[in-house]
């Protein structure tokens, strides 16, 4: 029966009572129960951790539907170490137990940020320098050094090619 029809004919409705009357059996519209079981359904079951700036050393099941992760769950199957010492379940923390929702968030960072400042000085003297001469004629001279290291902790982040970052730390760490 639809919603709209429950409603409608909600003092008339026939309820059959069972177990003395603690129990009745309707006939009232359910599909809205549906949005709670497809919310928990999956495909397939994955092991996996998370890259949130930890030591990513907690197992995790992670649920799959429609190459979506829907929800996670800890793992329960860690070695014990000593038959002395309980065993390391469940391991996990509140970031990591939220982490299926951080992944789909359109706060996460997708692309490599790079301080405004800096980024001006490399490209500029990428223009006629190596990445190793480049870095180099920056960071050795104080004033273009402290334009962008004196404003650190105030933002001024803009989006920066993959390249160009890989490019920047491998001068930076010749
Ligand atoms: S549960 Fe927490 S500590 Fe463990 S891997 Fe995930 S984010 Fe890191």
């Amino acid at each position: 029966m639809s919603q709209l029809l429950d409603r409608l004919t909600f003092f008339n409705r026939t309820r059959d009572k069972f177990s003395d009357g603690h129990g009745v059996t309707t006939s009232e519209a359910r599909d809205w129960e549906d949005g709670y079981r497809k919310r928990w359904q999956h495909d397939k079951i994955v092991r996996s951790t998370h890259g949130v700036n930890c030591t990513g050393s907690c197992s995790w099941k992670i649920y799959v539907k429609g190459g979506i992760i829907t929800w996670e769950t800890q793992q329960t199957d860690y070695p014990r170490t000593r038959p002395d010492l309980p065993n390391h379940e469940p391991r996990g923390c509140p970031r990591g137990a939220s982490y299926s929702w951080y992944i789909y968030s359109a706060q996460r960072l997708k692309y490599p940020l790079i301080r405004s400042r800096l980024v001006r000085l490399w490209r500029e003297a990428r223009k006629t320098m190596t990445p190793v001469a480049a870095w180099a004629a920056i960071v050795e001279d104080d004033k273009k050094r402290k334009s962008y290291t004196a404003i650190r902790g105030h933002g001024g982040f803009v989006r920066a090619h993959w390249d160009e970052v890989t490019e920047i730390i491998a001068a930076a760490t010749a």
